[in-house]
């Protein structure tokens, strides 16, 4: 088994050096960027260093993984905990910002480090995974909070532990019969795939035998070259084994800003049936300000896709606030007016259209 999974998470290049040495020998290395390296954790795995095309930042994909010296450009409003998690904290690794939704931080680690992540105060710790005494601490909480119903499986990335973690996080959450839904969100289709084993999968689909609860993945690719052939099979076979896929990509500059990249990224996810669900707007996080766009990025971009696309292809374009306060969508105006007895609509083309209201 020479190109395992396990294997290949064990052989990412987890600093500069080691990214030039056996990836990326092209890489020019500057003191910035050894500094930028020193501040945020750095992991990129052979597969997704194979998707660089030239190995410089203008590339989308070697700028999502490799430590930039525009990471160092300091904000006043960027925060090591962007959407205010831990003060909605109930266990130490759930986190509850809505009613009926909770969030399962199942380990620190990730296969690659993603450079715009918002939860490198998670991934930076390097703790070990959630043992089985926390697993039972969490299904004790579900079970007195029996209004989550919503489990969203994060981290880090659950999948890059082992089969038995896997199916024992799936086994507690089973337990507890108020539990209908359980989401995993792991970015491993597009920086290893081959985790995506018949074993593993078969795992996530003996999930909902017996009345267990519904399981969804939720991937997160940002790029239509993330969708690599590997990645499309490691879709297929979740999809074919019930599995529904979304994706939740994530608006960056000079990764998918554009309007046709994005709509080549939409339409490839719906041809190999994941759905585009969410487009978020990059956090307030530490170390991205190089990735974040204004707003007007994000709008103008979303009314090419409502435009063009097919309504399944279309995903949410949305802000993450910190706290309670929710996620807050974002969507071109619709509404040119309103006036006496009737609005204006404005339809994708920009065409007025007045809708009277009832007589
Ligand atoms: C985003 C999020 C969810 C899930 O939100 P959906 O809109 O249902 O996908 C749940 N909990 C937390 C803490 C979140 O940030």
């Amino acid at each position: 088994m020479a190109d395992s999974w396990q294997r290949q998470l064990r052989r990412a290049a987890r600093s500069l050096d080691e990214l030039r040495a056996r990836f990326l020998p092209g890489l020019e290395i500057t003191p910035e960027m050894r500094e930028a390296e020193r501040r945020f954790p750095t992991a990129v795995t052979e597969h997704y260093a194979s998707l660089v095309e030239r190995p410089d930042f203008s590339d989308p994909i070697f700028r999502q993984c490799v430590p930039s010296g525009e990471e160092l450009v300091p904000a006043p409003w960027a925060s090591r905990d962007p959407l205010a998690e831990e003060p909605c904290s109930p266990l130490p690794r759930l986190v509850r910002r809505y009613p009926d939704r909770a969030v399962l931080l199942a380990c620190d680690a990730c296969a690659c480090r993603c450079r715009h992540c918002f939860r490198k105060r998670v991934s930076a710790r390097g703790g070990p995974a959630v043992s089985d005494a926390e697993l039972a601490a969490v299904a004790r909480w579900l079970r007195a909070n029996p209004r989550v119903e919503d489990v969203l499986v994060s981290g880090g990335d659950p999948l890059v532990l082992p089969d038995a973690r896997v199916a024992a996080i799936l086994d507690a959450l089973r337990s507890v019969p108020t539990v209908r839904v359980v989401r995993i969100a792991t970015r491993l289709p597009a920086t290893l795939p081959a985790r995506f084993t018949r074993g593993l999968v078969r795992i996530l689909a003996a999930a909902r035998r017996g009345g267990g609860p519904a399981v969804f993945v939720s991937a997160h690719f940002n790029h239509p070259r993330e969708l690599a052939p590997e990645a499309v099979e490691a879709c297929a076979r979740l999809v074919d084994a019930g599995i529904p896929v979304q994706n939740q990509a994530v608006l960056l500059r000079g990764v998918n800003d554009d309007p046709a990249t994005m709509e080549a990224l939409c339409r490839a996810l719906y041809r190999v049936r994941v759905r585009p669900y969410y487009l978020f707007q990059a956090d307030l996080a530490e170390g991205i300000e190089h990735l974040r766009t204004p707003l007007e990025t994000g709008l103008r971009i979303m009314a090419r896709l409502r435009a063009n696309l097919s309504g399944p292809a279309i995903p949410n374009f949305c802000l993450d606030p910190p706290g309670h306060a929710g996620k807050i969508e974002l969507a071109p105006a619709t509404v040119a007016r309103r006036s006496r007895g009737a609005t204006t609509l404005r339809a994708g083309d920009g065409t007025p259209f007045r809708y009277p209201d009832p007589v």
